[in-house]
């Protein structure tokens, strides 16, 4: 066994973590999953390269509650870590960058910005002590022939280590969870933020188990079966990460349900997004019908690094207009942990945000070619977000006059190039001007048409 002290100078940094990351201590539950999944993903690049000898199986990753022992406990069968390596990133590396973050944030009380800071400093895994007095990690490495690590370590620079029996490859991490943050222990309360940080994760996350009740036989005899099977709370695989080509219509469409379970609407047509130069960008946007009067909803993209959620406010990070569609962008680009005035002042985030306003009317336009009669019933369901595209984008104004449609009051659809062309002998004032005549309520302005048609 060995004690130590953490390597810290700044005198005990977990009374900063605790009161600093004050407004966001949900996201330790992310940072340990996300652990937990890089650890799954190494492995599987280790077996890939032939350098290790473990046998992959199967790398779920466990979330358990035990509310007697008010303990939550994240498990995986990821690569694991030796005692050594144990001393290595968790008692040193992790804090490499704490002394700078005690310098420069330890006046600034507010935990505005706490999420930001957290894994910026690599304090990813230490965020847990913001909900738990007391963390263990017993971990068994891959490697061949090394004992298993139990550190301890009760929210002060003091931890112990020691040797210990695991019988599974990977790492459990044990959380005694805080008097004031019982909440955690709460079955629906996990299950929400898992939902949340979780649900398109590449490793399957379990969380207790549910039945399934399939039917045998026919008619008369049918009977009911009922089996308990793992509740796996993610799905590995969504949609975004595939290729197009792979993908059907009725594919996106059921990861449309996915993303919004409680939307009965279907959406219009989608856009996938799969760029690898100059910068990582995939991701699926999709145009919703939007009808007059409808409560418009500004957060319905989803932003994620690596199938990790970040955030669903997107407000300078994609142009206003297209805060309008829905879907999910992912980008390895996008930096996880910080704040958002830093998201929008990245040069990679500027960058995407041109390149998915150039790519969205790149789709429109191709949809416009390819079935026009097509694209004119959709016109009125999606006009609203090009309108306001083009008052509010001039790049995208210039790409949209290609397609955007004016619809006359005897209901065809021309654009503004056709439009003009109609006219042009019909409608101009003394000078030999064209006049455009513009009537924004066709009923409500009936006797002006009635007269200009005359
Ligand atoms: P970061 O993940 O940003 O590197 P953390 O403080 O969360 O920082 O973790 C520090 C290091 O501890 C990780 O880089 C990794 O090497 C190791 N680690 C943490 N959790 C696990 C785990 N579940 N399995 C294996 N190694 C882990």
């Amino acid at each position: 066994m060995s004690t130590g002290k953490i390597n810290v100078t700044a005198d005990n940094i977990f009374p900063i973590i605790k009161k600093f990351l004050y407004s966001d201590h949900e996201i330790f539950l992310r940072e340990l999953i996300s652990n937990a999944t890089d650890a799954s993903l190494k492995l599987k690049t280790l077996a890939r390269l032939g350098e290790t000898q473990s046998e992959l199986g199967d790398l779920q990753i466990e979330v358990k509650v035990d509310k007697e022992n008010k303990t939550l406990t994240v498990s995986d069968r990821g690569i694991g870590m030796t005692t050594e390596e144990v001393e290595k990133y968790i008692n040193q590396l992790a804090f490499s960058g704490a002394e700078e973050f005690v310098q420069k944030y330890q006046d600034k009380g507010d935990g505005a910005n706490g999420a930001g800071i957290i894994g910026h400093f690599g304090l990813g895994f230490y965020s847990s002590f913001m909900v738990a007095g007391k963390v263990e990690i017993i971990s068994q490495s891959h490697k061949e022939g090394t004992k298993a690590a139990h550190w301890t370590c009760e929210g002060n620079p003091e931890f112990t280590l020691t040797e210990t029996e695991k019988a599974d490859r990977g790492t459990d991490i044990i959380l005694h969870i805080n008097e004031d943050s019982l909440d955690y222990l709460e079955d629906h309360k996990i299950r929400e933020l898992l939902n949340k940080y979780c649900k398109f994760l590449p490793i399957p996350i379990k969380f207790g188990t549910k039945e399934l009740t399939e039917k045998e036989g026919e008619g008369e005899d049918a009977k009911e079966i009922k089996t308990t099977v793992d509740d796996i709370i993610n799905t590995p695989d969504p949609a975004w990460t595939k290729k197009p080509a792979d993908l059907k219509d009725e594919d996106y469409k059921d990861f449309y349900r996915q993303l919004y379970p409680a939307t009965f609407e279907e959406p219009l047509f989608h856009i996938h997004l799969n760029v690898d130069y100059p910068f990582d960008l995939t991701g699926i946007l999709f145009f919703p019908k939007i009808k007059p009067n409808m409560d418009l909803q500004k957060n319905k993209i989803q932003l994620y690094q690596n199938q990790v959620f970040v955030t669903d406010n997107l407000e300078g990070i994609v142009p206003d207009f297209l805060m309008l569609l829905h879907g999910v962008i992912d980008s390895k680009d996008i930096p996880l942990n910080v704040s958002r005035s830093y998201l929008q002042s990245d040069g990679a985030v500027k960058k995407i945000s041109s390149h998915i306003s150039k790519k969205v009317s790149d789709k429109l336009q191709s949809l416009f070619k390819a079935d026009r009669e097509d694209f004119q019933t959709k016109w009125d369901d999606i006009k609203m977000i090009i309108e306001y595209g083009m008052l509010s984008d001039e790049k995208f104004f210039e790409r949209a006059q290609k397609f955007a449609l004016y619809k006359s009051v005897n209901d065809t659809y021309s654009t503004f190039e056709e439009y003009k062309e109609k006219i042009k002998n019909l409608q101009t004032d003394k000078d030999g001007n064209l006049v455009v005549l513009y009537a924004a309520n066709k009923e409500g302005q009936h006797s002006f048409i009635k007269r200009a048609e005359s």
